[in-house]
């Protein structure tokens, strides 16, 4: 039987305007952040979500939470269309999906003691109060492996990887639905972002919960997730389960982002051809034509500058963008 979608995406798009005057502004241009992107992520799964930075990865996970109002498209939880509603009718949902920050240090307040920063979220939705709070709050601390005496510490007082654990703690206090995960090793030692990782898949087990795991770190999402989606300049390139992906990549852009994750093994490492992509992204702003991946494509042909690909379905739920493969025509 096919799992519970818990948030659907439907052709999203997100473009900043490109303001001119001071006076009379106009808007001259527009940066395409998101452009026609279409994802399902199902109940208990972890969608990994990879590219370059500035690919539109975190704009993509904030437009699904309604963070940033997205251009178009659509945002479906529970047969309900997030970007129709307005701030008051969102509110209620907001506590089906939560966010988990990068810098754990920033995203959480310097003059709030672990308790508040935990209870936060239940204050907010005015959820419980009296015996009952403190007790969810010491179960959340409990939850997330911090000792109960570590409850009155100051942000300040914890280490980076005890402080993305009260971050994941304040996601959970809801018990959410889905969790954006944006980026939430990268401030981490590598030591911590084991553990971290291992408290994330503890908690998805127990609790059904969906991540959208955003990194740009390859090791880490393929150690993670049970999807991953590879973004380029606002667009989806590749979408497939995981040891998929990582065995048997399609798109000529995943497989050179492949190329450069380096493998434990010394003797497989040291014959690793580490395939160097031509020239810069280019600007959101004036997108190539085509396939946007033609002016950095090792295997660009004519069609590329001038069609651009659909998101194809290539079977077993692998689909790609690419116009080596058929099914990408439109
Ligand atoms: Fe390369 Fe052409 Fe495929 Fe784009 S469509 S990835 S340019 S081969």
């Amino acid at each position: 039987m096919a799992k519970e979608i818990v948030l659907e995406i439907n052709n999203l798009t997100k473009y900043f305007p490109v303001v001119k005057g001071f006076i009379r502004r106009s808007v001259v241009a527009e940066v395409k952040a998101v452009d026609g992107v279409s994802l399902a992520i199902h109940k208990g799964e972890t969608v990994g979500l990879v590219g370059e930075s500035g690919c539109g990865k975190t704009t993509l996970g904030k437009c699904a939470l309604q963070l940033i109002r997205p251009t178009s498209g659509e945002v479906i939880f529970h047969g309900q269309d997030l970007t129709e509603l307005d701030d008051k009718a969102l509110r209620p949902l907001r506590k089906h999906f939560q966010i988990i920050f990068q810098d754990p240090y920033d995203s959480l307040n310097p003059r709030f003691t672990a308790t508040d920063i935990v209870g936060e979220p239940l204050r907010i939705h005015n959820l419980l109060s009296g015996k009952a709070y403190d007790e969810r709050v010491a179960e959340l601390l409990d939850i997330v492996g911090l000792a109960p005496y570590m409850a009155d510490r100051y942000p300040h007082e914890f280490s980076g990887g005890q402080r993305q654990r009260l971050g994941v703690a304040r996601a959970l206090a809801l018990q959410p639905e889905f969790i954006l995960c944006d980026e939430p090793l990268s401030a981490l030692d590598v030591s911590i972002q084991a553990q971290i990782l291992n408290l994330l898949d503890d908690l998805q087990q127990k609790y059904g919960v969906a991540y959208l795991f955003i990194s740009h770190d390859l090791s880490v999402v393929r150690h993670i997730s049970d999807r991953v989606v590879v973004m380029y300049l606002g667009k989806i390139m590749e979408i497939s389960n995981r040891d998929e992906l990582y065995s048997a990549p399609m798109h000529p852009y995943t497989k050179a982002l492949l190329s450069a994750v380096p493998i434990p093994d010394p003797a497989v490492e040291a014959k690793r051809a580490v395939q160097v992509l031509k020239g810069e992204v280019p600007s959101p702003l004036n997108p190539p034509s085509g396939c946007v991946f033609h002016p950095r494509c090792p295997q660009a042909f004519k069609d590329c500058s001038e069609i651009l690909p659909v998101l194809g379905d290539t079977g077993n739920g692998h689909h790609v963008a690419c116009l080596l493969y058929k099914e990408s025509y439109p």
